[in-house]
């Protein structure tokens, strides 16, 4: 399976594999490269490099930024951001904290409907890595609580269901800038879940650089319109599986969407332009 997966999480986010694990995997099935892009967090890439070299695989950094637009929830993928500048450290720290917080008023919640959950039991899911609702609805699941990870979404902790809480998230445009100023590539993951393509016109203004056109939850005529969106806007077409390991369908397997090297050859263009 030739080709470049854009799109990879690790146990640094709520992916399911390590990377040590992914690395291999990757090299396994017969892939060029892979980009991890874990979310708000760049900790999944301490190693990588050498792993990659080990392997003969291309590991490029990344990272996925949730932010909000109007209560909907836009991820903006940033490639190669500088993760050293002091700057990017210190917002990707508030953005663990800001997580962690919110898993503590989210885990109150589920307490006071009657389940029983600590915010133990999230972290020893979440380790040291960026913690999210998955780990909460993979906890739920173990505590017995749900049958499902999708029934935790849908009872608990899906957007404005009882054990929701939002936290404070960038605008899509100010996570375009913020990558921007960090050196890397802002890229607007899965543009057919987010359901933004009012947005990409504007952000293109302000410096995105591609979209995200081939992923799993893309149909193919959803694909055909996303790169027609990208010709038209002079955008980057990039592509990836989002692969979580088995936290989340097959249909996410790792390479299962993946682009060429041209399109990693664009980026290195894209990047000496600025
Ligand atoms: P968080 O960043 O903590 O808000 O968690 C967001 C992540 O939860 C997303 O990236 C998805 O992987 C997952 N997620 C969000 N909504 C659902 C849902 N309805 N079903 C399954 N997974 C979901
Ligand atoms: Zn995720
Ligand atoms: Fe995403
Ligand atoms: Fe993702």
């Amino acid at each position: 399976m030739p080709g470049f997966d854009l799109h990879v999480h690790t146990t640094a986010s709520d992916g399911a594999c390590s990377s040590a694990e992914i690395i291999r995997l990757a090299a396994d099935i017969g892939l060029e490269g892979i980009a991890i892009t874990d979310h708000d967090t760049t900790q999944g890439l301490a190693g990588a490099d050498e792993m990659a070299r080990a392997a003969g695989i291309t590991v490029i950094p990344g990272v996925e930024l949730s932010t909000d637009f109007d209560g909907r929830e836009i991820h903006i993928l940033g490639y190669y951001l500088n993760d050293e500048l002091e700057m990017v450290q210190d917002k990707l720290t508030g953005m663990q904290n800001s997580r962690l917080k919110r898993i503590c008023r989210m885990v109150e919640r589920i307490n006071r409907l009657g389940y029983k959950l600590s915010v133990c039991d999230v972290l020893a899911l979440s380790g040291r890595g960026s913690v999210g609702r998955p780990h909460i609805a993979r906890a739920m699941l173990e505590k017995g609580h749900v049958r499902t990870l999708q029934e935790a979404f849908q009872r608990f902790i899906g957007h404005g269901k009882p054990a929701y809480v939002p936290r404070d998230k960038f605008s899509p445009g100010e996570a375009v800038h913020f990558i921007l100023a960090a050196g890397g590539i802002p890229v607007m993951a899965h543009p057919g879940l987010s359901k933004a393509n009012s947005l990409i016109a504007p952000l293109a203004e302000q410096g995105l650089a591609g979209i995200e056109v081939y992923h799993p939850d893309h149909s193919p005529a959803a694909e055909m319109k996303f790169l027609q969106l990208a010709r038209d806007h002079h955008l980057l077409a990039t592509g990836g599986s989002d692969f979580h390991g088995i936290n989340k369908s097959t249909s996410f397997a790792l390479g299962c969407r993946t682009v060429d090297k041209q399109v990693v050859a664009e980026m290195a263009a894209w990047r000496k332009r600025r």
